[in-house]
């Protein structure tokens, strides 16, 4: 069986358990899945945390990856790097995390279910997504029109820096 592949963005999130070398090991795990062809990887991110402000930076990145799973497939694969990871859920929204791996857009589906909204509903307003997604694809137009280059250009600056 053969179909043609989709092309998806993952941005990826860690603050906890040394986060460089969370978010290095899960792009390596993420590369490591057969149906998964990673073409990008942005350069490495260190933000200041979104919400609750009594927990760490953030180490944050975004890959372009082609696949020929499914959406639903794609997300239960990065939910089991993050539960490898040792990802505990918590009650308290945006807080700290040893990794998170958000699936950004895949294709130009819109996907809008209990475990799914495609595009992510964050992309627009994250600084932390925003310029590493303008960095590995400065020509993307999200679904909804948006040019991504735009977009980063327009995003209030919260004291991201680019590690080399
Ligand atoms: P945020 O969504 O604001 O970035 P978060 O990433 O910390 O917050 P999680 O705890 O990682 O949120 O995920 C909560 C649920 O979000 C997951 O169980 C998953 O089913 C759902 N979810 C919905 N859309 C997506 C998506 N595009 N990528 C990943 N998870 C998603
Ligand atoms: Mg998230
Ligand atoms: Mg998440």
């Amino acid at each position: 069986m053969s179909s043609t592949p989709t092309l998806a963005y993952i941005g990826l999130g860690s603050n906890l358990s040394e986060p460089l070398a969370q978010v290095q090991a899960a792009i390596h795990e993420i590369t490591n899945i057969t149906q998964i062809n990673v073409m990008r990887v942005s350069s490495l991110y260190l933000s200041k945390p979104m919400g609750p402000q009594d927990q760490g930076d953030y180490i944050n990145a975004v890959l372009a990856l082609e696949t020929s799973l499914s959406a639903i497939k794609l997300l239960d694969a990065l939910q089991a790097i993050e539960n490898e990871a040792g990802r505990v859920r918590k009650e308290n929204r945006w807080g700290a995390r040893v990794l998170d791996l958000d699936i950004l857009l895949f294709g130009a589906e819109i996907i809008n279910n209990p475990r799914l909204t495609i595009p992510h509903y964050g992309i627009k307003e994250r600084e932390f997504v925003l310029t590493p997604l303008a960095e590995i694809a400065p020509n993307l137009i999200l679904p909804g029109g948006e040019s991504v280059k735009v977009l980063s250009q327009d995003i209030a600056n919260n004291a991201m820096v680019k590690l080399s």
